[in-house]
Formats: structure tokens, sequence, C-alpha cells
């Protein structure tokens, strides 16, 4: 049996993930569980982060603790709404960004805990986008 795969009880700590960006100097150390874990296969993910879609999971705000110096630039969504990219200004990493309409949740790119066990995404978002050849968990929840 496999303890590890054993649910913790309701009183356990919460599991605490570290983040960073490509050098180190910023980083962010985040509590609990993501509200939501979701890969967005639009061009901007695109070329925001060199690959063929965007990870990213979103925590709320109050488990989230940011260390280090940062610089932000705010992109306008397709909706119409700003979303501000926050970067460490030694590597240009994204490290967390905000969405206007949710200032209460930071998303944080998933590559940036460096973590091949972090749970998989139960959303995908902006298909119409996806590289053809990308394949995802069969029970993924789909988003236009
Ligand atoms: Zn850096
Ligand atoms: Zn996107």
């Amino acid at each position: 049996m496999s303890f590890a795969k054993a649910l913790p009880p309701p009183d356990a700590p919460r599991i605490v993930r570290q983040a960073a960006c490509s050098c180190g100097s910023l980083q962010a150390s985040v509590q609990g569980e993501a509200l939501r874990i979701s890969i967005c296969h639009c061009l901007a993910c695109q070329r925001r982060t060199g690959s063929v879609f965007g990870m990213q999971a979103r925590f709320a705000r109050s488990d989230v603790s940011i260390q280090g110096a940062w610089r932000s630039w705010r992109r306008i969504g397709d909706s119409g709404s700003a979303i501000d990219f926050h970067f460490c200004p030694l590597c240009s990493a994204t490290l967390f960004y905000i969405c206007e309409e949710q200032p209460e949740v930071i998303a944080i790119p998933v590559g940036a805990f460096a973590d091949p066990d972090f749970p998989p995404p139960r959303v995908s978002v902006y298909e119409e986008r996806k590289h053809a050849w990308v394949g995802l968990p069969p029970e993924i929840e789909r988003e236009s």
C-alpha cells in the first residue's frame, strides 16, 4: 500500500510549495492546493512562455507570499480586462500574474515550481490555438 497516495487527515498541515524564477532571486511560497490548474493555448501565452502553451495554477492571494524584486507589464486580454505579469528584473522569467477582474487570486506558472509531481491541469482553454500534436488528460474540462 502506498502511504503517499493516502488522503491527509483534516488537521494535517497544508502543503507548502516554492516557485522561483530562472535565477532564483524572485520566489513565491504557496500554501495549500491550487484553486484552479489550467492550460492555455492562446498565442499570447505561447509568446510569453516561449513554449506552445501556458500552464498556470491559481491560488488565493492570502496563501501566497512573494520574496524578491519584480517588475511588471500589463496586457489587455481578449475579454478587455487587464492582466499584470510580474517578472524578475534580472532573468525576466514571469513568476506570477494577477487578473484585474480577480485581484484576490494569484496565478503562478506551473513550470516555476520545477516539480514534475505537481498535479495535472483540470481545464484547457483556447483550444482553437492548440498545436495539433499536444495531448491532454482525457477527463480535462474544455473552455473556449
Ligand atoms: Zn530571476
Ligand atoms: Zn493564454
